[in-house]
């Protein structure tokens, strides 16, 4: 299946398109992933693209748009993949749509003042980029991750001023992805709201898998 994940900061939407990538057996494309990987390694890129992330900004289009194709282009996303983060803009979705066709779109949405005390607490592993949250998923040793025992940090970027721009981003340049896909007959709308385990079951009733 090729899906996409659409959802604000905090809905959870790194957590359930790496539960569905695994569940469908096949790759979960994070471009949130991909970039802090070029910005902690210091490419060109990276260097490119940290300054509008540690600001909760979008990076411009043609950066993210030739990064994310040469990744679709690889061999594991030829039986189909899970794009997390992409597309964010009008522009990026109109290149998706000229390089691929899609088998839907997950929306995932929540109340802002849930989505703001989720980012808070989320933890990542800087080492294998498993995820997290204080409250609802924590690791079985504080800070430390339980897949590769690294010291588990906060993202710079998932502090509350820098949470509340990237929702003010996401409602003015993604949202209107929503009607996008709407009109397409990709849509489909899933409450993040719960546990985990209970919005992974809303995700596989609304893709019928
Ligand atoms: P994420 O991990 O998906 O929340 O992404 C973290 C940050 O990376 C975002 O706040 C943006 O600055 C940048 N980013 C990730 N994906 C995109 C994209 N498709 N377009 C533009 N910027 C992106």
């Amino acid at each position: 299946m090729r899906l996409v994940f659409l959802g604000p900061p905090g809905a959870g939407k790194g957590t359930q398109a790496a539960k569905l990538a695994n569940y469908l057996g096949v790759p979960r494309i994070s471009t949130g992933d991909i970039l802090r990987r070029n910005v902690s390694e210091g490419t060109e890129l990276g260097k490119k693209a940290k300054g509008f992330m540690d600001a909760g900004t979008l990076v411009p289009d043609d950066l993210v748009i030739a990064m994310t194709e040469t990744r679709i282009r690889e061999s594991d996303a030829k039986r189909g993949f899970i794009l997390d983060g992409f597309p964010r803009t009008i522009a990026q979705a109109n290149a998706l749509a000229s390089l691929t066709p899609l088998d839907a779109v997950v929306t995932l949405f929540m109340e802002h003042e849930e989505l703001i005390k989720r980012s808070t607490g989320r933890r990542v592993c800087p080492k294998c980029e498993a995820l997290y949250h204080v409250l609802t998923n924590p690791p079985r040793k504080p800070d430390v991750c339980d897949r590769c025992g690294s010291r588990l940090i906060v993202r710079e970027d998932d502090r509350e001023d820098v949470v509340r721009t990237r929702i003010d981003t996401y409602e003015e340049r993604t949202a209107p992805l929503i009607k996008y896909y709407r009109d397409r007959g990709l849509l489909r709308e899933v409450y993040a709201g719960g546990l985990i385990d209970e919005v992974f079951l809303r995700v596989l009733d609304a893709l019928r898998v």
